[in-house]
């Protein structure tokens, strides 16, 4: 019976790839000097105060616009989860062509950048997880991991290493390539102009509330939940499984993010469909993925044994592993 630990090839072969790389060693002597990039720290002063104004705004809505706002939350945030995280990067289940192409829309209605960007940046934070070169290093601080790493430059050794990452599965998938040659369409599209038009079309909602609730407050809503695995979730909570790494079990930002805050267990088995050791539970973005591999539309989730994620609990965690 091979190891199923995640740093043995046996397991995953085509994946060994993008795993915690320890030969990597930061750059001695001074570091590079912090560039901000206006541009962008305007555009995220404009989005925040526009979601603030939605948080006003959000008593004055219909029920039906509330039930809404929470569709395209739920829609937008597995656009993420289950498509750029769990599928594109971390290649932890497959997915037929409708489903990739449902994950690909959904994944513009979160406006995180692209597929591949997103995939790309995140397997050079997994390779290379606090350090220079991962892109939301949790070493530079709480505001740096959630928000700041945006509102800058990249570290010169994030491009040096997210240059030299395999990718040419995601240059190989066509939903990928199509979704990033039309993505400024696309965003448009699904991450305003729907959330807008359906509430104030369909229901009458008025279009300033429309505009605000599902699409800017929503919007900013799915943004900081995601920063919050980034930050929070390598911050605080225990490390049942790696007490050498940084990420920790955080059960707000599991909540918060649909399920992606079991974070100590995802960096240690990266490639575990469920990213956590209970499956379904807390999750939602697994009961997702479990419901369309029953639909069929899915398929061959990897998983890592209970046996074997206890084993490695014994070994190097913190001594808070807990069973159920
Ligand atoms: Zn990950």
């Amino acid at each position: 019976m091979p190891d199923r630990d995640i740093k043995s090839p046996i397991w995953h072969p085509e994946t060994v790839e993008d795993v915690f790389d320890h030969t990597y060693k930061e750059k001695e002597g001074p570091k590079p000097p912090t560039v901000i990039v206006w541009r962008n720290v305007l555009l995220m002063a404009f989005l925040h105060t526009g979601a603030l104004y939605g948080l006003v705004l959000f008593p004055s809505a219909s029920v039906l616009t509330w039930i809404w706002f929470l569709a395209c939350f739920v829609f937008s945030a597995l656009g993420v989860t289950a498509g750029a995280h769990r599928l594109w990067s971390r290649r932890s289940y497959k997915a037929s062509l409708p489903l990739r192409i449902f994950l690909a829309f959904a994944n513009s209605m979160g406006f995180q950048n692209d597929i591949y960007e997103w995939s790309r940046d995140h397997r050079v934070h997994h390779k290379y997880s606090e350090t220079d070169a991962d892109p939301h290093n949790a070493v530079r601080g709480f505001f740096f991991s959630h928000i700041g790493w945006l509102l800058v430059r990249k570290h010169p050794d994030v491009i040096e290493k997210g240059r030299k990452l395999e990718l040419s599965d995601l240059k190989a998938d066509k939903v990928v390539m199509f979704q990033r040659r039309f993505y400024k369409s696309s965003v448009l599209l699904m991450c305003f102009f729907v959330p807008t038009f359906v509430p104030w079309y369909v229901w009458g909602e008025s279009l300033w509330v429309a505009y605000f609730v599902p699409a800017v407050l929503r919007y900013a809503l799915v943004l900081n939940a995601t920063w919050l695995v980034n930050s929070a979730a390598h911050m605080w909570g225990n490390r049942p499984y790696d007490s050498s790494i940084n990420p920790r079990e955080n059960r707000f930002v599991a909540f918060s993010a649909i399920g992606e805050g079991f974070h100590n267990y995802h960096h240690t088995f990266p490639f575990d469909y469920a990213t956590s050791e209970f499956g379904c539970k807390l999750n939602l973005t697994t009961c997702f993925i479990d419901l369309m591999c029953f639909l069929g539309l899915a398929r061959e989730p990897k998983r890592v044994s209970r046996e074997a994620a206890l084993a490695r609990a014994q070994r190097t965690g913190d001594g808070s592993h807990r069973t159920g």
